[in-house]
C-alpha cells in the first residue's frame, strides 16, 4: 500500500487526524486523576451517542467481545433465543451463542434481504419460551438494514427481551435505545466512532437487567454486574486501554457532542453521493433496504469481483471490502463511516470506474466516470460539511 492509499472498508475506518495526535501522547496509568476524569466523562457522554439513561459499558475487545457480553450477561445454558441469520455477523452471533449451549432457532433471511417484523412475530408465537431476540441492525456482509423499532414493537409484548448488535449502526444511523425499546446494544469503536479496533460498547435496559442478575453462563471477563460496580469508582473492571479512551473522550466532546446527529448526517451524505455515483457507473445496490453506514454493489455476472477489489487496491490506491462466503467476489463494499473526505469518495469512483474498464472494455467508459463524479458533487455541495 502507498501512503496515499484511501482507506473505505466498512471498518477499520479512517481516524481523524486529532484521533492520530492522541494516540501518539505518552500514555498514562488508568488511576491518574486526570484519567479518572476522563473515564467518567467519557461513560456519560457514550449514553446519548446510544440514546440511553442506563450506563453504557466500555469493554477491551473487538466488537465480537461486545456480541459476547451481551450472550453471557443475559442468557443461560438451555434457554431459548431466536436469531436472525442474514449474513456473516448473524452467522457469528447464532454460533456464539450455540457456544454457550443457548437453543437457537434461526431466522435464515436470503443475504441482501431484510427481515420483516412478520416473521419474528411468527417466530415468537412458535417459540413460546424464547428469552431473547438477537438481530444485527445493519449485516455489514450484505449492507442491508433491519427494521429494528418495528422488530422492538412486536418483542416488548412479549417477555422476550431484543438483543442487538448495532456495532456498524450507533453513531452512523439514527437508534436511539431508549425511545425504540431496545433492550441490549452494541456497539464497536472501529466502525462510526473513527477509532482503532479494540473497544466494544454494551447497554443493558431494565427488562435486560433483569436478566443480567439471573442469568447462569459462565462469565468472567464480561460481567457487566462487576463493570458496574467498577465504573461507579471512577474506573473499569479491568485495566482500561487509556489510549483509545483518550480518543474516543475527544470524539464525543468534538464530533459527536450532538448526540451524534451531525456525524450520522455525514454518514448520509457520503452514503447518497456513492450511491448516486455508483449508479452512473452501472453498478447495482445489492441490499433491498440498505444501511447508510455502507454501500454493497453488486457487480455485473461474469466479472471477478475478487480482481476488482485487488486492482482497486494495488493500481489505484483505494481500499475497500470485496464479499464473504457467498457473495465472494460478487460484491464490493465501501463503507461510510470514519474521517472521510469528499475528494476520498471522488477519488474511490475514479479508481472503481477505471478498474472496472481494465477487467471489462464495455464497462465505466471515461464519459460514464465523469457522470458519475458530476452526481457525486451534487450531493457532496449541497452537504452537510466534509
Ligand atoms: C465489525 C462488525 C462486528 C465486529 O467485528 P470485530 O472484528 O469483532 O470487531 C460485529 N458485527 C457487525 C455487524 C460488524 O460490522
Amino acid at each position: 500500500m502507498n501512503k496515499t492509499s484511501v482507506l473505505v472498508t466498512p471498518g477499520p475506518v479512517p481516524a481523524p487526524a486529532e484521533v492520530l495526535e492522541i494516540l501518539s501522547r505518552p500514555l498514562e496509568h488508568h488511576r491518574t486523576p486526570a484519567f479518572v476524569e476522563c473515564l467518567k466523562r467519557t461513560l456519560t457522554n457514550l449514553k446519548p451517542v446510544f440514546g440511553t439513561s442506563q450506563p453504557v459499558f466500555i469493554h477491551a475487545s473487538t466488537g465480537s467481545g461486545g456480541m459476547e457480553a451481551a450472550i453471557v450477561n443475559c442468557l443461560s445454558p438451555g434457554d431459548e433465543i431466536i436469531c436472525v441469520v442474514s449474513g456473516k455477523f448473524g452467522e457469528r452471533w447464532a454460533d456464539m451463542a450455540e457456544a454457550y449451549g443457548v437453543r437457537t432457532h434461526r431466522i435464515d433471511v436470503e443475504w441482501g434481504r431484510s427481515v420483516e417484523p412478520e416473521q419474528i412475530e411468527r417466530a415468537l408465537k412458535d417459540n413460546p419460551r424464547t428469552r431473547a431476540v438477537l438481530t444485527q441492525a445493519c449485516e455489514t456482509s450484505t449492507g442491508a438494514l433491519h427494521p429494528v423499532r418495528e422488530i422492538a414493537r412486536v418483542v416488548e409484548r412479549t417477555e422476550a427481551i431484543l438483543m442487538v448488535d448495532g456495532i456498524t449502526a450507533v453513531g452512523a444511523v439514527e437508534m436511539p435505545m431508549d425511545d425504540w425499546g431496545l433492550d441490549v446494544v452494541v456497539a464497536g469503536s472501529q466502525k462510526a466512532f473513527m477509532l482503532p479496533t479494540g473497544c466494544a460498547f454494551t447497554s443493558f435496559s431494565s427488562k435486560a437487567w433483569r436478566l443480567v442478575e439471573t442469568a447462569r453462563s459462565p462469565r468472567y471477563y464480561f460481567d457487566v454486574r462487576k463493570e458496574l460496580e467498577a465504573n461507579r469508582g471512577g474506573d473499569t473492571y479491568f485495566s482500561s486501554p487509556v489510549g483509545i479512551i483518550r480518543a474516543l473522550d475527544w470524539i464525543l466532546t468534538h464530533k459527536m457532542n450532538d448526540g451524534g446527529a451531525s456525524v450520522r448526517a455525514r454518514v448520509a451524505q457520503l452514503a447518497h453521493a456513492t450511491r448516486a455515483g455508483a449508479r452512473e457507473l452501472g453498478l447495482a445496490i445489492f441490499p433491498e433496504f440498505p444501511s447508510a453506514s455502507l454501500t454493497a454493489l453488486l457487480l455485473p455476472d461474469g466479472l471477478d469481483g475478487q480482481k476488482l477489489r485487488a486492482r482497486l487496491e494495488s493500481e489505484h490506491g483505494v481500499v475497500a471490502m470485496g464479499g464473504q462466503d457467498r457473495m465472494k467476489g460478487r460484491l464490493i463494499r465501501i463503507g461510510h463511516m470514519g474521517a472521510i473526505s469528499n475528494d476520498d469518495v471522488l477519488t474511490t469512483l475514479t479508481a472503481l470506474g477505471r478498474a472496472l474498464h481494465e477487467l471489462d472494455p464495455a464497462l465505466a467508459s471515461d464519459t460514464e466516470i465523469g457522470r458519475a463524479l458530476a452526481a457525486a458533487r451534487v450531493v457532496l455541495d449541497t452537504g452537510v460539511r466534509s
